[in-house]
């Protein structure tokens, strides 16, 4: 264990241990993890050590000792299922695996394939894409990392993962479109970790030093932290020790992480190109590159920091991820791979069905006012409620301002609060201790906030991709929640595309938004529109 110089002995006899203050002697010494933190194999505390016989993060000299006695039994039988193999193509493109080829050998018909797609709204472009997969036992995934699915309560694959996790697996690079809450992070992770553990069970490193295998980009510090986190539990008892890279976070302690050998780096690309520049880290084991909110980095900014990460890699396999897909997202995944499929899982660019919509006109000298009502009515509020605004400033005031006249205690996250002061609000919010948590479009991405049921964008955000993605915090994998719009006339430019959202959605448009005025432009007939009473 690193810091720890512990004999023989004392793993058997842990209450005779003699150690230096540094280290814990007891799993209950140790302390909960917070988010981003490695998490104790055996107990799921903080992971502050590594354990050098198996790699894995530990908390304590107690948990390491219950480690290594568990590997040291008898286990099931765990070979780890070969890499699959792609057969000749036939006109059916069939793919088998190699080993166990009776049990798990498929090859659905075109009509099979096309089926299963068109009931669960697969599309695909490219070529020879695999069909999708039923369950997770056809992909040939390493046994341990099959428990884990099991254990992480995934019974069987979402259509994202149906779809995205064989294609990833024989080798193709991907530009997926999925709505959020989807599962699309599993959907990367599951093949990752696969070729992982494959990897390190097979090539074996002469200097011991593990290399980075796999690289996962994603706009902000928060999404990098949860990818981890599922990392983590997907990951759990394989070799797959991951790095996270963000900003907010000393960068001694994330290169020392990285070069302590890991399989998987997660981070943002602003400072992965600033360790990269300052630090000598190895990239050449690098076979994929995964890019989450492909659109969100775009708009950001981002893209040549993205490209030059890009550049310094060898021709990684590529995955793209975005709930939204555009002419320049395309062009982006054209410049980095020379084949990509295409895989759309459900409607592009639409929102999240599960999410029933209610849009109110509002000016906006009387937004907050309408806002506390909301906040205080048994019928209208149900917490734990995120509010999106348009400005750091805005959401310190409003979360203020929320706590001050409603009584209900409410927090602000944005991007200037330290990375530390982030992690404390958005676990009092997931403890439940804060009911209302005020937001900048930071928290609009990708974030899994499991519980929240209802988001009130307070303030329009720029684009009608950008609402879709904040609504869509209000319902994870299929569980109906509700999304308060605030419009007003300085919000018209957007009002065209937002009705053909709400039409599609079935939700009601405030008869303002309707006015003529601003919709003749851009709709061929009004004719038809009727009038309806909002929910408020
Ligand atoms: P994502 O779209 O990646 O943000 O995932 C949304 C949520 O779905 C996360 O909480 C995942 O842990 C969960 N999830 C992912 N895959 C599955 C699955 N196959 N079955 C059940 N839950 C899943």
């Amino acid at each position: 264990m690193e810091n720890a110089n512990e004999d023989q002995r004392t793993l058997e006899a842990p209450d005779l241990v003699e150690t230096s203050d540094d280290v814990k002697t007891y799993s209950v010494q140790q302390r909960e993890a917070l988010p981003g933190e490695p998490l104790c194999i055996e107990c799921g505390r903080f992971g502050e050590y590594i354990c050098d016989e198996t790699d894995d993060d530990i908390c304590s000299i107690e948990c390491k000792q219950k480690l290594l006695l568990r590997i040291k039994q008898p286990k099931l039988p765990t070979k780890l299922a070969p890499h699959p193999v792609r057969l000749p193509a036939t006109d059916e493109c069939i793919y088998v695996q190699a080993d166990n080829a009776k049990s798990e050998s498929r090859s659905l018909t075109t009509n099979q394939t096309e089926s299963i797609r068109a009931k669960f709204e697969i599309a695909v472009k490219g070529n020879c894409v695999p069909p999708p997969v039923l369950s997770f036992a056809q992909c040939n995934l390493p046994h341990k990392l099959l428990q884990n699915i099991e254990s992480a309560g995934y019974e069987i694959p979402t259509p994202v993962q149906m779809q995205a996790i064989p294609a990833a697996l024989k080798g193709q690079s991907l530009l997926v479109s999925a709505e959020t809450g989807s599962g699309k992070t599993a959907s990367y992770l599951v093949p990752i970790v696969s070729y992982c553990a494959n990897f390190r069970k097979e090539v074996v490193t002469v200097t011991n030093q593990k290399k980075p295998l796999v690289m996962v980009l994603t706009p902000t510090r928060e999404l990098c932290i949860q990818v981890e986190e599922q990392a983590k539990v997907l990951g759990k008892g394989l070799p797959f020790k991951t790095a996270l890279v963000v900003g907010g976070d000393a960068m001694p302690k994330q290169i020392h992480r990285v070069q302590a050998g890991i399989e998987m780096i997660v981070g943002t690309p602003g400072r992965l190109i600033d360790l990269l520049t300052k630090y000598d880290i190895e990239l050449d084991d690098i076979s994929v590159l995964v890019i989450d909110e492909v659109d969100c980095m775009l708009q950001r900014g981002f893209r040549e920091q993205v490209m030059q990460i890009y550049r310094a890699l060898s021709q990684p396999q590529i995955l793209l991820y975005s709930a939204t897909v555009s002419v320049e997202v395309e062009k982006m995944a054209s410049s980095l791979a020379k084949e990509m499929n295409i895989i759309t899982v459900g409607k592009m660019n639409k929102p999240n069905q599960a999410v029933k919509q209610v849009v109110i006109w509002v000016e906006s000298t009387r937004k907050k006012q309408k806002l506390f009502e909301i906040l205080t009515s048994k019928q209208h509020f149900k917490p734990p409620v995120i509010v999106f605004v348009g400005s750091r400033l805005g959401a310190d005031l409003l979360s203020e301002a929320i706590t001050v006249t409603t009584g209900l205690k409410s927090l602000a996250i944005h991007g200037e609060k330290s990375m530390k002061e982030r992690r404390e609000v958005l676990s009092s919010f997931l403890l439940g201790e804060v009911p209302v948590i005020v937001a900048t479009g930071i928290l609009g991405r990708g974030i899994d906030l499991l519980l929240v049921r209802q988001v009130i964008v307070f303030d329009m955000p720029n684009s009608i991709k950008e609402y879709v993605h904040q609504i869509g915090r209000a319902s994870r994998m299929g569980v109906e929640g509700t999304s308060i719009l605030f419009v007003s006339e300085e919000n018209k430019n957007l009002f065209p595309e937002l009705v053909g959202i709400l039409k599609s959605s079935g939700a009601a448009i405030p008869r303002e938004i309707m006015n003529p005025r601003y919709l003749a432009a851009s709709l061929p007939s009004n004719k038809g529109n009727r009038k309806r009473k909002v929910g408020f």
